[in-house]
């Protein structure tokens, strides 16, 4: 594996935020009390928090040809991630629009847009030669990330999955997934078992390394059908959760390609992942590898 650099196949997505104070019914209009726009899709997430925690990052992605997609690639320059396979594609960029409800559950719908094409170009195969890992979630189509992850193992980098939005026929990168990072419901979701450990376990049967997140309460690394580590939590005052297992795998995919042990790339994330929920949003929330360090330290 050549150290030093990551790339991120994903999703950039803009989102279109509204808050109110209920969701309303079939064919009614209510007022809300707030808009917001802001850069999100799980894939620029990942690759905003692996970047802040200190690699060089290339990311893998397409926007579309309307005033949401050049700002999604000035955002993603002005962060220092390596747009040259950033893609603008004829047509819309993926959205989100993401429904708050005073005091309750957000509902989101997401329109794929550009983040639909599933072919790799002769640049994005450049970008992943050149990596020491690949990291992907599942907001691009499944056949793009097989062939991207077939020639990512092909030379030698490590491949790492986040199976978010979980997906049963996402087993199919199993093969050639090394670390796999589902959080609860995704593990149970994608396993077929009954509770995370179970999960945990099954699913290292089937990848090298499984770590599974548990919000709150950390995370557990499982391998070759045993869990084998925990990761500790750290106490925060959490205020909004929403990427905190994006800015977690950026930070340990960053740590990991600085050359760090596993172990010590988990610590980090799960600092990064504190240090995220006392902040609002998600790639905004993701911290530097300065405060990190302090962190832990
Ligand atoms: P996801 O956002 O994918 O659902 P999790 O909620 O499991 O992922 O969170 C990922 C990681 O972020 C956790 O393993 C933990 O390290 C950290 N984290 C999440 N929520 C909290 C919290 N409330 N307090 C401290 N750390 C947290």
């Amino acid at each position: 594996m050549h150290l030093g650099s990551v790339a991120v196949l994903g999703s950039a997505n803009m989102d279109l935020v509204t808050q109110q104070p209920r969701l309303p019914l079939p064919g009614e209009t209510i007022a809300g009390s707030t808009f917001t726009t802001g850069p999100g899709g799980k894939g620029l997430n990942q690759a905003v928090a692996a970047r802040r925690a200190g690699v060089e990052v290339t990311f893998i992605g397409a926007v579309g040809s309307d005033g949401f997609g050049s700002e999604l690639r000035s955002f993603l320059d002005h962060e220092g991630v390596g747009t040259d396979t950033l893609r603008t594609i004829e047509g819309p960029t993926g959205i989100a629009i993401v429904s708050v409800v005073d005091g309750g559950e957000n509902s989101i719908v997401i329109v794929a847009g550009a983040n639909g094409a599933d072919d790799i170009s002769a640049a994005d195969e450049a970008g992943i030669r050149s990596s020491s890992l690949l990291v992907a979630q599942l907001e691009r189509p499944l056949t793009l990330i097989e062939k991207a992850f077939a020639l990512a193992k092909d030379g030698g980098a490590t491949t790492v999955l986040t199976p978010a939005p979980v997906d049963a026929d996402a087993v199919r990168l199993l093969p050639f997934t090394d670390i796999l990072v589902p959080n609860e419901t995704e593990a149970i979701e994608l396993s077929g078992e009954g509770d995370a450990q179970s999960a945990a376990r099954a699913l290292s049967r089937q990848v090298g390394i499984v770590v599974t997140t548990l919000g709150a309460k950390g995370a557990i690394v499982a391998t070759g059908g045993e869990i084998v580590a925990t990761v500790a939590a750290h106490p925060a005052d959490a205020v909004d959760t929403t990427g905190a297992g994006d800015t977690f795998v950026g930070a340990m995919v960053a740590a990991l390609a600085r050359g760090d042990e596993l172990s010590a790339a988990l610590a980090a994330a799960s600092a990064a992942g504190a240090i995220a929920v006392t902040r609002f949003g998600a790639a905004p929330a993701a911290p530097t590898r300065e405060e990190i360090d302090a962190f832990l330290a």
